[in-house]
């Protein structure tokens, strides 16, 4: 079994916090193991829940939506959540939970290393950076531990205000050229 598949099947039998007993399915991450990309949401919603599968419901289909609009298609990247079992009502994520389940998070990012990880909203933001304003540091590149991040804002907010979709697809645009920027810097320094 790869590392990956080890990961999704400790997730979906996992029981370390409440949200084990309200769950109809766990959703572990999904996408390439090799990706460049990470995309970090929030937790998964009720189709997400009933799927097994991260970013499946409305919130999905307009991930799926810019990513394609900067070229990228799902398979191309990896894809998963602070937390991987639906919370009640879609509440936001306790601090316990998050607590929980950084574990198998921390694993993903250990096996997948990508060049770069995009933070989609506030929940994500504060997880990993202990940021609190998507809205106002949205498009930033920050460097941590020697990794990079991207912010940007969670696709679900596109849902509740359509003019952000152009606000999403800019910055997925913006990854992209970050990324191609960091590519050609490694080759750069491999050749010389
Ligand atoms: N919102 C999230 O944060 N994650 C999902 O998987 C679906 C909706
Ligand atoms: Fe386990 Fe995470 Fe699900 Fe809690 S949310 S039961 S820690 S997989």
């Amino acid at each position: 079994m790869s590392e990956i598949d080890s990961i999704r099947s400790q997730v979906i039998s996992c029981v370390k916090c409440s949200l084990s007993k309200t769950r109809t399915n766990a959703v572990p991450g999904k996408g390439n193991p090799k990706a460049d990309i990470l995309f970090i949401g929030e937790a998964p919603g009720r189709n997400e829940d009933l799927k097994g599968e991260p970013f499946v419901g409305s919130a999905g289909k307009i991930l799926s939506e810019v990513l394609e609009s900067a070229g990228l298609s799902r398979d191309d990247v990896y894809i998963t959540n602070v937390v991987k079992c639906r919370p009640p009502n879609n509440r936001i994520p306790l601090q316990e939970e998050k607590d929980a389940c950084d574990q198998y998070l921390s694993k993903e990012l250990e096996i997948i290393k990508p060049k770069i990880i995009c933070i989609m909203g506030n929940t994500a933001y504060g997880s990993l950076l202990h940021g609190n304003s998507i809205t106002k540091n949205r498009g930033k590149i920050i460097e941590k531990d020697g990794q990079k991040y991207f912010l940007t804002i969670h696709p679900a907010a596109v849902i509740y205000n359509q003019e952000l979709k152009s606000v999403l697809k800019d910055d997925m645009k913006t990854l992209v050229e970050t990324l191609d920027r960091l590519k050609k810097d490694i080759n750069h320094t491999d050749n010389k």
